[in-house]
């Protein structure tokens, strides 16, 4: 029996991996489950899970959460330092991360040092900090399993024991594929006119708001791009984005002799989840069989950098180094918090992340310090920039 803590248990990610939890009561517990602020939601999970820790990052959450559940025997925390609890508890063996954004670091890192089972959903911890992130990893022997369904494919085309580095596999490159988003056909003068409703409406995935938004711009490939050369140990050079405007492929590798080797399955997370809950074995996932001849059809094209402005600002960021990719980043969740919230347009997202980048320059990444300073410097300078600007 594997004990879980599942940090972010409301998003999308989240009610994903309890779906798999659900099919196999036989195999894992639920220790803990977190949320920001939707303790209504949470409630329903603490019934139905009865998990004994529920983590508020809201403390006034928290205190409505604890009401809603009087006569239940779960514990219910608040803060950061509940998420950093529930995250190195001693009795838990899987930590899920699927917060979203940069909020999930810390709480990612508590579980890294208290050496567990780490399941990534959370891509920007590695963006912000994947150097760092990757030296706590095998200092203190946690094991790493990518949940991003591309990096869950690469690892599965993969020999086994491949993260942290592809060397003397073979490889020649990897195809990172991604579906273009909702905007892929949209002539590119009408981009500056879309709407938060259209950009979430993703074609192929239901997902959080954040990653719909990062697909339309394409900046989630731009991050996935970032993640996969710190899980694997490569250079961005090695790593070419192939649009797939299907979702079926997930990813490839293509190795030296000229094999190509891909994962594919029905645009569904909890294939990926289920694949790192129970790796090395395989259990089931509640996700439809692939009929690969209802598809018929898989299309393969190049990204155009123009369409999306992102690939080509978080290539730029990778190479840089340093604390440039944090600063990238934390633009770009405050960019897309704005756009998502009305007034700011979409064809601006990427403008405002290169204007902050212009700003600060990178720097050594070389402490948890630096990033989280960083990290605040370049929120508050895209602040004020939109403030201006509207
Ligand atoms: P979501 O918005 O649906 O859910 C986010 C979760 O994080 C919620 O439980 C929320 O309560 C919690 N949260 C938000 N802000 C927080 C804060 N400040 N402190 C603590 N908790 C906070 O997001 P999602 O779509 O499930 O994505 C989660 C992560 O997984 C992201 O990093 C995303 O890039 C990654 N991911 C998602 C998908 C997907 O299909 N949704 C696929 C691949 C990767
Ligand atoms: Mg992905």
């Amino acid at each position: 029996m594997k004990r879980v803590t599942l940090l972010g248990a409301t998003g999308s990610i989240g009610l994903s991996t309890l779906d798999i939890l659900a099919r196999h009561p036989e195999r894992f517990t639920l220790h803990a489950v977190t949320a920001d602020t939707s303790h209504a939601r949470m409630a329903e999970i603490c019934r139905r899970f009865r998990p004994a820790v529920a983590v508020m990052r809201d403390a006034s959450a928290a205190a409505e959460l604890r009401a809603l559940l009087e006569d239940s025997e779960t514990r219910v925390l608040a803060g950061a330092e509940g998420l950093a609890e529930v995250a190195a508890e001693p009795a838990v063996d899987i930590v899920v991360a699927a917060i979203v954004g940069a909020a999930g670091l810390l709480p990612t890192l508590a579980a890294v040092q208290a050496g567990k089972r780490i399941l990534l959903a959370n891509k920007e911890t590695l963006v912000m900090a994947g150097d760092l992130f990757m030296a706590e990893v095998s200092r203190h022997g946690a094991e790493l399993l990518p949940v991003d369904s591309e990096h869950n494919a690469i690892f599965q085309c993969l020999p086994a024991a491949s993260l942290g580095g592809i060397d003397g596999a073979g490889v020649d490159r990897i195809l990172l594929t991604g579906s273009g988003g909702p905007f892929r056909d949209l002539p590119l003068e009408e981009l500056g006119d879309v709407t938060p409703e259209q950009a979430c409406a993703h074609p192929n995935w239901d997902m959080g708001p954040k990653i719909s938004v990062d697909s339309a711009t394409m900046m989630n490939k731009g991050l996935e791009l970032i993640e996969a050369c710190w899980l694997f140990g490569v250079q961005q050079e090695q790593i070419e984005i192939v649009l797939h405007r299907q979702s079926i492929v997930h990813s490839m590798v293509s190795y030296r002799d000229g094999s190509v080797l891909a994962q594919l399955g029905n645009p569904d997370m909890r294939t990926p989840i289920a694949n790192a809950l129970a790796w090395p074995e395989r259990i089931s996932s509640g996700v439809e069989p692939l009929d690969l001849v209802a598809v018929s059809q898989l299309d393969f094209s190049a990204a155009d950098e123009r369409r999306y402005p992102c690939l080509r600002i978080a290539r730029e960021a990778w190479r840089a180094g340093g604390t440039g990719m944090a600063v990238m980043n934390a633009a770009n969740e405050v960019a897309v918090e704005h756009f998502l919230r009305g007034g700011f347009g979409f064809a601006d997202i990427s403008d405002l992340i290169e204007t902050v980048l212009a700003s600060l320059p990178p720097v050594p990444a070389e402490d948890l310090e630096t990033v989280l300073e960083v990290d605040d410097k370049a929120r508050k300078l895209a602040r004020q920039i939109i403030q201006q600007r509207t």
